[in-house]
């Protein structure tokens, strides 16, 4: 009893034994190889004690009043954690059914009693050694089953990662559309990449392309103001859309619609450009086609509208204006209770002019008489129109008789003073114009027709009294009880 074996790994044990003294014995002997010792009498006490905390090892009697070892022993293994608690039998038992049952319950070793203190610390000593390495056995197990599991997972990650790029790289294949990537981070940002659709657009090879910047598709012809676009967005790092001529390998011109975009890595830094391109030559020629045939109709309009109120000859108002502004202005006066006056104006001893000189001839003199009637009427407001052959006919919106009468004669200098030979005329060795006017502020009492009826009878009046003179009509509101009056010309509306 002087040579107690020292435990290699000290452990708590629990012994649970209904003799006292056998307790005490125990618990002295394992206490002196070093071991910590707890005890119960009973089998209650001892599912008590080890619920409450767990021992490393177990020293069981079998022979117990109430539960038994066999019983206890049973408990002990159906629970989760307790179950792997090496348990040893201690008992005076020694047939070798006893000791059978004691390993069918689950003990790992079977003791008789009387026992041998070395003995038994041995096997307790063995047992805990034991216990610590099936331990180890199954820390190592788990860690080597979670290392299956990373792996396995690491393999599936990459699988997934390998179809994804693979789809991709064959999408990109696919797609219609050119696509080129660039490195910033080289000099002068070199393609790194064009797919399939790049090649055929551009008709460039992969191998020609690779390692250049993309300014070679639009060769010479770099003043384009979208360069500039795509100059700033790749100094800035940012993305632009942009539609650029670009030249095939051939040299021939497409038309390429650019979206550029910069991809960044995890830290956000710019890695690379992608560029994806449309050749839009079909599109761009389709919108040039309607352009021009836009503007060649806006052209046509604009022509067909002059040809509808303007005189081809003269160039000055037609009869169709000159109705439509008498309309309008008829109106305004009447609402501002303004004087309108109109003048007619006709050319005197036309039909001689013709008869001398040929009808051409008469024709340059209608445009030189036309031009300078426009230029007497300085206002704005005033409104020349060729009313008929070899007459016109003036609209004066705010203008009484006096300074219809300024503006009348003032075109009849005007024209006499072009100095235009006539010499089949009476009264003048050159051409000259007789003039009619009328002046009213129109009023419901009459109509716009009778103030050209008026304008036309003074017109009469001039050409009665000698030609190229001025007559100012009488008010025509005076006038359209006269079915007398006589009328120079074919001046009224139709
Ligand atoms: P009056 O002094 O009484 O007005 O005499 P007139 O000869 O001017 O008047 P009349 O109405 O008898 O003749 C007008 C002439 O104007 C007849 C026609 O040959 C000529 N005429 C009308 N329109 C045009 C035109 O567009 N070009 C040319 N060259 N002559 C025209
Ligand atoms: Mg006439
Ligand atoms: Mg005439």
């Amino acid at each position: 009893m002087n040579s107690i074996p020292q435990a290699t790994s000290k452990a708590e044990i629990l012994i649970v034994d209904d003799q006292a003294e056998n307790l005490h014995l125990l618990s002295s002997l394992l206490r002196q190889a070093g071991h910590r010792v707890r005890q119960s009498l009973n089998g209650d006490m001892a599912l008590h004690s080890v619920r409450a905390k767990l021992p490393d090892l177990i020293l069981l009697d079998v022979r117990m009043p109430g539960m038994d070892g066999y019983q206890l022993c049973r408990h002990f293994k159906s629970e989760e954690k307790i179950g792997d608690i090496p348990i040893i039998f201690l008992s005076a038992l020694n047939d070798i059914d006893s000791i059978v049952a004691g390993f069918e319950v689950g003990g790992v070793d079977y003791i008789t009693k009387p026992f041998h203190v070395e003995e038994v610390l041995i096997r307790v000593n063995t047992q805990l050694r034991i216990h610590e390495l099936q331990q180890q056995l199954k820390e190592h197990n788990e860690s080597l089953q979670k290392q299956i599991r990373l792996s396995e997972k690491y393999l599936h990650d990459r699988q997934v990662a390998d179809d994804r790029r693979q789809l991709l790289e064959k999408a990109i294949a696919a797609t219609q559309n050119g696509i080129v990537i660039t490195d910033p981070n080289l000099p002068d940002n070199p393609i790194i990449y064009v797919n399939p659709a790049f090649e055929r657009i551009t008709g460039y090879s992969e191998a020609e392309i690779l390692g250049r910047n993309c300014r070679f598709l639009q060769g010479s012809d770099r003043d384009q103001p979208a360069l500039e676009d795509v100059r700033e967005a790749i100094a800035r790092g940012e993305e632009c859309r942009v539609t650029l001529r670009n030249y095939r390998r051939d040299g021939t011109l497409f038309w390429n619609e650019v979206f550029i975009s910069p991809v960044k890595n995890e830290r956000g830094e710019l890695t690379h450009f992608i560029g994806v391109q449309s050749d839009i030559t079909d599109r761009k020629r389709a919108e040039d086609v309607l352009q021009r045939s836009q503007t060649a109709l806006k052209k046509a309009n604009d022509e067909l509208q002059r040809l509808a109120l303007y005189d081809d000859l003269t160039q000055v108002a037609n009869r169709r204006r000159f109705n439509e502004y008498l309309d309008y202005s008829w109106q305004r006066s009447s609402r501002e209770k303004q004087f309108l006056s109109v003048i007619f104006c006709d050319v005197d001893h036309f039909k001689r002019y013709n008869d001398t000189f040929g009808h051409q001839a008469g024709d340059e003199c209608l445009k030189t008489v036309a031009a300078a009637i426009a230029a007497a009427l300085p206002r704005s407001v005033d409104l020349v129109a060729r009313y008929g052959g070899e007459e016109f006919a003036i609209i004066l919106p705010n203008t009484p008789a006096a300074g219809a009468e300024q503006v009348a004669e003032r075109i009849r200098r005007q024209v006499e003073n072009l100095h235009v030979p006539h010499p089949a005329s009476d009264n003048s060795p050159y051409v000259t114009v007789s003039l009619g006017i009328a002046c009213e502020i129109p009023g419901p009492e009459f109509s716009v027709d009778d103030l050209m009826a008026a304008a036309d009878r003074a017109l009469y009046a001039a050409k009665d009294r000698g030609r190229n003179r001025t007559v100012v009509g009488e008010h025509p509101s005076a006038e359209t009880s006269h079915t007398s009056g006589r009328s120079h010309s074919q001046f009224r509306r139709t």
